[in-house]
C-alpha cells in the first residue's frame, strides 16, 4: 500500500506529466513525503474516453452487480486500515477521530445506494397500459424509467477529504446511477486521493467491473479540472467546494458545444435564528451549543451557522456574554490548508474594518503554528444586514455575525432580503413557532433543508436529506448532493413507446421481474 504519486486511468498508473506538487500538513506546515504528478491533458482525456467505452458496459450491470461493487469498495477502503487515517489526518490537520468517523460515513454512503440498488424501485417506473378502444384515436402503451446519463466528472472539496472527494457522495451516487467517473483528486489531499483509489480499483477488479468505471487524475492547478469539463465524453459535472471554482465550472460546461448539467455545491451562510421565548429560556445551553456548531473542525462546514439573529429584547446581552465568553476559551484549530487559512484572515479583516456596521464581540485563543485559525465572534444590525450585500457571504472559518434585529418587521426583511443557502434555522418555544410562520414561509423559499431546535453542522445520509439549496448555494436548486435522492442528478428519463416485451429493461417488463414499486395506470404497487 504504497504512495506511487500517480494518476489512476482506467486500471493503470499513469506519470506522464512534468509537473509534481506535495501534500502539506496544515499542522506545522511540512512537506509530506511522496511527489505527486499532475495529470497531462493527454492522460485527462484517455480517462474520459475509457470512462465512456465502459459505459456501453457498465450501464447494463444489473442493481444487484453495481450494489455488490458498492459494497466491495466500502469494504476496500475499511481494509486500507491505519494507513488511510493516519495519512488523512496528516493532510488535512483534522483529528484522527473525526477521520475514522467521516470514513463510518463514507462507508454508509456506499452501502445505502447499495440498499437502494438491490430494492431496484429507485428507476421511478411507470407503466400506462393501451387503451385500444379509445375514441376518437386508442392510446399506445408507453413505459418510464431514469437511466444513467454517461460518464461523469467528479470534483470534491477539501474539508472532507472522504465523504466529499474520492469515493464520497457525489461518485457513490454516479457509480450507484451506473455513469462511470473521473474524479480531480483534491491536491489538499492527494495520498488519502490515491489510497482511496486503490480501494476502488480492487472493489472494480473484485467484482468484474470494465476497467475504465473509474479514474482519478491529480491537479495542483485548474487546467486539469477544466480537462476534464471540456471532454466531449463527459456528459455530468458533481462538484463540491467554492463560489469561485463551481461558478467556473458552471460557466465553461455551459459554453460547451454540448452543455452539460453541472451539480455545484457551493458556500452558504446557514442562518440561524433564536426566537424571543427560546432566548429567555434556553439562553446558556443554546450559547454553549451555537459556539460548539461555529468552531466544530475549525469551522470549515459548508453548514456553519454564520449568521445568527437576534430579536434586541431585555435577554439580548446576557446571551451576547454567553456567547462571547465560549468563544473566547475556543483553542485556535489547523484550518485545511493556507489558502483556506489566509481567506479566512482576509474575511476577518473585512470584517473587523467595517467598524461603523460590525463590532468584533469576541476573538478564541490564538496560535502561529502551522495554518491555525482563531475562533470569531462579530454583531452587526438588521439594518446594515438589508443594506450591505457582504455581510451575507461566507468567511469560511470558525467565524459567526450576530444580526440584531430592533422589530419583527425587521427581521422579515432580513429573510426577505437573502439570497439561497443550504440551511436555515429557527430556535423556538412552541408558542415562537406559532408566532413566526411568516419567518418559516419566506425561508422555506430560500434554502434546502429548514430546522427546528437543531444546529445545522452534522448532514445525516438518508432517503429524506437535502444539502442543497436556491443559487448560489448550488448551481442547481431542484437536487441534493447528499442522500439517496442524489442519484437524479446523473440520470434522465426515457420513455420506451409500443415496444414488444422482449426488448423492454426488466423494470418495465409486464410481469414485473424485479418486483420493484411502479406507477401502472396512476396506481402505484408492485
Ligand atoms: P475549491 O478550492 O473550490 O476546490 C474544489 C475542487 O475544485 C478542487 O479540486 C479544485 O482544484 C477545483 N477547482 C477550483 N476552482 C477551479 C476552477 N476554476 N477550474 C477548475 N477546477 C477548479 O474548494 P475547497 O477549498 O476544496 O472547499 C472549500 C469550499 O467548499 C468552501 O467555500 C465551502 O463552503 C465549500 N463546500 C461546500 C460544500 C457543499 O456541499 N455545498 C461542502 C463542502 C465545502 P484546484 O485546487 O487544483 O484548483
Amino acid at each position: 500500500m504504497k504512495l506511487t504519486g500517480k494518476n489512476y486511468i482506467a486500471g493503470t498508473i499513469s506519470s506522464e506529466g512534468k509537473t509534481t506538487f506535495k501534500g502539506i500538513n496544515p499542522s506545522d506546515a511540512s512537506e509530506l513525503p511522496t511527489t505527486f504528478y499532475e495529470a497531462t491533458i493527454d492522460e485527462v482525456n484517455e480517462a474520459a474516453s475509457k470512462a465512456h467505452e465502459a459505459f456501453a458496459i457498465y450501464r447494463k450491470k444489473s442493481g444487484k452487480e453495481k450494489a455488490l461493487f458498492l459494497d466491495t469498495i466500502a469494504n476496500e477502503i475499511l481494509n486500507l486500515g491505519d494507513v488511510l487515517i493516519e495519512r488523512c489526518s496528516a493532510e488535512t490537520g483534522l483529528p484522527a477521530g473525526r477521520i475514522v468517523s467521516e470514513r463510518a460515513r463514507t462507508m454508509g454512503q456506499l452501502k445505502l445506494f447499495a440498499t437502494v440498488l438491490r430494492e431496484g424501485s429507485w428507476v421511478n417506473a411507470r407503466i400506462d397500459t393501451p387503451l385500444l378502444d379509445r375514441e376518437p384515436l386508442p392510446r399506445s402503451d408507453f413505459r418510464y424509467m431514469q437511466k444513467p446519463l454517461g460518464a461523469v466528472g467528479i470534483f470534491g472539496a477539501s474539508n472532507f477529504p472522504l465523504a466529499f472527494s474520492v469515493a464520497g457522495g457525489d461518485t457513490a451516487s454516479a457509480l450507484a446511477s451506473g455513469c462511470p467517473v473521473v474524479v480531480k483528486g483534491h491536491p489538499s489531499h492527494p495520498g488519502t486521493c490515491e489510497l482511496v483509489s486503490m480501494a476502488i480499483n480492487k472493489a472494480a477488479e473484485k467484482s468484474n467491473m470494465p476497467k475504465g468505471v473509474f479514474s482519478m487524475v491529480h491537479g495542483a492547478s485548474v487546467e486539469v479540472g477544466m480537462a476534464i469539463v471540456m471532454h466531449p465524453q463527459i456528459k455530468a459535472i458533481g462538484f463540491t467546494g467554492s463560489t469561485r471554482g463551481g461558478m467556473a465550472i458552471f460557466n465553461a460546461a455551459n459554453n460547451r458545444k454540448e452543455p452539460i448539467p453541472v451539480y455545484s455545491e457551493m458556500g452558504s451562510t446557514n442562518p440561524v435564528f433564536i426566537l424571543p421565548e427560546a432566548l429567555k429560556e434556553r439562553s446558556e445551553e443554546i450559547a454553549k451549543e451555537l459556539t460548539d456548531s461555529v468552531t466544530l473542525g475549525a469551522g470549515q462546514f459548508c453548514t456553519n451557522p454564520g449568521l445568527v439573529f437576534l430579536n434586541n429584547d431585555e435577554n439580548l446581552q446576557n446571551f451576547q456574554k454567553q456567547t462571547a465568553k465560549h468563544f473566547e476559551e475556543t483553542e485556535a484549530k489547523a484550518m485545511l490548508n493556507k489558502g483556506i487559512k489566509s481567506a479566512f484572515d482576509n474575511g476577518i479583516e473585512h470584517l473587523a474594518s467595517n467598524k461603523l456596521e460590525v463590532k468584533l464581540l469576541a476573538k478564541g485563543k490564538s496560535s502561529i503554528e502551522g495554518f491555525k485559525g482563531s475562533a470569531h465572534l462579530f454583531e452587526t444590525t438588521a439594518k446594515s444586514f438589508i443594506l450591505r450585500d457582504y455581510l451575507e457571504e461566507e468567511n469560511f472559518g470558525p467565524s459567526t455575525i450576530s444580526v440584531i434585529a430592533d422589530s419583527k418587521e425587521e427581521l422579515l426583511a432580513s429573510a426577505k432580503k437573502m439570497k439561497g443557502h443550504l440551511t436555515a434555522t429557527l430556535f423556538g418555544t412552541e408558542n415562537d413557532l406559532n408566532n413566526y410562520t411568516d419567518l418559516i414561509e419566506i425561508l422555506e423559499q430560500k434554502v434546502g433543508r429548514l430546522i427546528i431546535n437543531n444546529f445545522p453542522t452534522g448532514v445525516e445520509v438518508c432517503h429524506a436529506m437535502v444539502h442543497g439549496g436556491p443559487f448560489p448555494a448550488t448551481s442547481n436548486s431542484r437536487s441534493t448532493s447528499v442522500g439517496t435522492a442524489a442519484i437524479y442528478r446523473f440520470t434522465r428519463p426515457i420513455c420506451y413507446q409500443n415496444f414488444p416485451e422482449h426488448l423492454l429493461p426488466e423494470e418495465l417488463k409486464t410481469e414485473n421481474p424485479l418486483g420493484i414499486m411502479r406507477l401502472v395506470d396512476g396506481e402505484y404497487k408492485r
